[in-house]
């Protein structure tokens, strides 16, 4: 509600740079002038190309590429003598990537035959309807918008500390710094056109953008949040790096395994839903956790529930070296169980079943017991795995 009346006309051109050898032709200069684009965040952008010989030009059009998605040829209508080409693109039915580059090029085809192109420019699609404030270190950016600079120190200490979590279990050379957009609460981020985000999410890592988006409010529980939030979304963009030619090829449980495994603080609730499904025979097979995660609250918990057991259970038997060679074999591109056969030379269904035997022990699915005495022995291996990179979280958490 609050953001409704916030929004103001902003109006941001960041033209930036030309990108080289995408003309056919050498005639460009003498044909277009130098565009500009107007947006407002989630409404619409505004392109304009002045353009200098008006008799010659047959047709227009707009090359549009935002983010990672397919390049979209528009048709521009001829402007009459002396006016600019014009086209104005509806975000709100046709949203471009929250904070990702769009790239665009003008085209027109000429009277004697020829075909003329501008140089092609990108600009950054930033959410200009708010102020923001920004804080840095060498790795990494912090974006707020209310709040102090106690608020950014929080989220920039909460986003350091998650990174170096992630890179513990995946390291990467990082090179650009990772960004961090802290939006005000949940409807703020969902107020976002084109983030499809369900109620139980608290932030996203925007593939498009290499951006981490969270939704936390300053107050009492903001470094809680902060914590819970920044590290898990930033190990997808670790992750993301670390697999730059074929990301979408990651497993989700994969992926979501190692996002909840860089959490600083384990989800309480994921032990309890994982000895209740494993005792009721109702754990998802991993098989089925390849491709998606399922859409129902409660078992979507379940799926990130034993993404992060695997994962921890992966991570303790094979080390980061594993994990970077399943990776790898991903970004190679291979299937979801070849993947964890090249990467770990065991078959996913072994793994899966030695991973149920060590944390269920005699109440797996493969048995009929009942037996609550199984938490002992998965507590107790909790405890052995959480060691390495979670020792402080996990001392707070089991004092709790
Ligand atoms: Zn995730």
């Amino acid at each position: 509600m609050m953001l409704t009346h916030r929004w103001t006309i902003a109006i941001i051109f960041i033209c930036s740079f030309l990108i080289l050898g995408a003309a056919p032709v050498t005639q460009s200069q003498s044909i277009f002038g130098t565009p500009a684009v107007d947006y407002v965040f989630g409404e619409q952008a505004t392109f304009t190309v002045p353009l200098t010989d008006h008799r010659s030009i047959q047709s227009l059009f707009l090359h549009l590429q935002p983010g990672d998605g397919d390049l979209e040829v528009i048709e521009l209508p001829l402007p009459p003598a002396g006016q600019p080409g014009v086209y104005v693109h509806p975000l709100d039915v046709s949203p471009f990537p929250p904070f990702g580059t769009v790239k665009y090029q003008f085209r027109a085809s000429l009277s004697d035959g020829s075909k003329v192109s501008s140089p092609e420019y990108s600009f950054e699609y930033s959410d200009n309807r708010f102020e923001w404030q920004m804080l840095e270190n060498d790795q990494i950016q912090v974006f707020w918008q209310e709040g102090d600079t106690g608020f950014g120190q929080a989220a920039l200490n909460a986003a350091a500390a998650g990174l170096d979590n992630a890179l513990q279990i995946l390291p990467v050379d990082i090179q650009d710094p990772i960004r961090v957009y802290i939006y005000p609460g949940t409807a703020a981020l969902q107020s976002i056109p084109g983030t499809s985000m369900p109620d139980w999410a608290g932030g996203l890592a925007s593939d498009q953008a290499d951006a981490a988006l969270l939704s936390v409010l300053p107050g009492a529980e903001q470094r809680l949040e902060l914590e819970r939030q920044a590290p898990h979304e930033i190990m997808h963009l670790v992750l993301r790096r670390a697999a730059p030619r074929n990301y979408a090829n990651v497993p989700a449980w994969f992926a979501e395994g190692l996002a909840s495994l860089a959490e600083l603080y384990p989800n309480p609730e994921y032990e309890r839903m994982l000895l209740t499904a494993s005792q009721e025979r109702t754990l998802i097979p991993l098989e089925t956790l390849c491709s998606r995660f399922p859409s129902e609250e409660h078992n979507v918990y379940l799926a990130y529930a034993e993404a992060e057991s695997f994962m921890r259970y992966i991570y303790r038997n094979h080390g980061s070296s594993g994990i970077a060679r399943t990776l790898a074999a991903y970004e190679n591109g291979l299937s979801c169980e070849a993947g964890v056969q090249t990467g770990l030379e065991i078959s996913l269904e072994e793994l899966e079943s030695r991973w149920q035997s060590e944390m269920f022990g005699e109440t797996s699915q493969a048995s009929n017991a009942a037996d609550t005495t199984a938490f002992g022995p998965y507590l107790a291996l909790s405890l052995l795995v959480l060691l390495p990179p979670l020792i402080i979280p996990l001392s707070l958490r089991w004092k709790d």
